[in-house]
């Protein structure tokens, strides 16, 4: 079922999101080469704690997890590119890394995810990282009454595709809202002009993820850490967004 959100609501989530950008920006400030996976964890729980919220993540148990995932972000490395369950690990030179992160504030959640390059980036994992934020921004602009969710699915697949990515639908988006993942489902591929009508009130998670050389995945033995067939790289970017009578609000901006 796809839930509205009062304009109060939508102000209501802004603590959320707030938390989880400001958390995303500390985490990217702090990671170099060296920097251990488990600290990043370590530091977004701390910062969690401090602010009153609650993980998303931490007790989430969904069909296809092994068990609970007892992390509070998920930290995917070079062709790791969703799910990422941070593991004992330093950093290396030139490491493509990507946090996703979600969290409840009074009762709501926010969700968003970053790509970056600790230490000398391959210009390849920057194209690759480049064409995830400008798909998100392409998706964002179409996010607005009178369109549809194909829309917004058509408006990363298009961006992807100019740049030769080839897109997994496995996975993408979804509604946010007093849960992490609920209706509708924002798939990262689809047709213009098809599917529900995006109404006022909506707030969805857009997240394109896209792998340089393949759209193929596989489970780790961890059971959680997705990476490409074919050990190319990945990167996501993702915001929740909330639509509006006017222009979208990028709630984790
Ligand atoms: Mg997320």
């Amino acid at each position: 079922m796809i839930e509205l959100k009062t304009p109060r609501e939508v102000e209501e989530m802004r603590p959320a999101g707030r938390l989880v950008h400001d958390v995303l920006q500390r985490l990217t400030e702090v990671a170099e080469v060296g920097t251990n996976l488990l600290d990043l964890d370590a530091l977004a729980h701390q910062m969690i704690r401090d602010a009153g919220g609650t993980s998303c993540y931490i007790d989430y148990h969904p069909s296809f997890g092994a068990s609970p995932f007892g992390k509070v972000l998920c930290t995917s490395v070079n062709d790791a590119v969703l799910h990422g369950l941070p593991h004992d690990y330093r950093l290396r030179d030139g490491d493509l890394l990507s946090v996703d992160f979600a969290v409840k504030v009074d009762g709501w959640v926010c969700d968003a995810a970053r790509s970056f390059v600790v230490g000398t980036p391959d210009p390849e994992d920057l194209r690759l990282i480049d064409t995830t934020e400008r798909a998100l921004a392409a998706a964002i602009e179409v996010a607005r009454p009178g369109n549809k969710i194909g829309d917004i699915s058509a408006a990363i697949a298009g961006v992807a595709r100019a740049e030769g990515y080839s897109i997994n639908t496995d996975f993408g988006g979804h509604g946010v809202g007093r849960e992490m993942h609920g209706d509708p489902h924002v798939a990262n591929d689809g047709r213009a002009g098809r599917g529900i009508p995006l109404r006022p009130g909506l707030v969805i998670a857009i997240e394109p993820w896209f792998l340089a050389t393949t759209d193929e995945i596989r489970t780790d033995p961890d059971g959680w850490t997705l990476r490409s067939a074919d050990g190319s790289r990945g990167a996501h970017s993702e915001h929740t967004v909330a639509i509006t009578e006017g222009d979208p609000i990028v709630l984790t901006a």
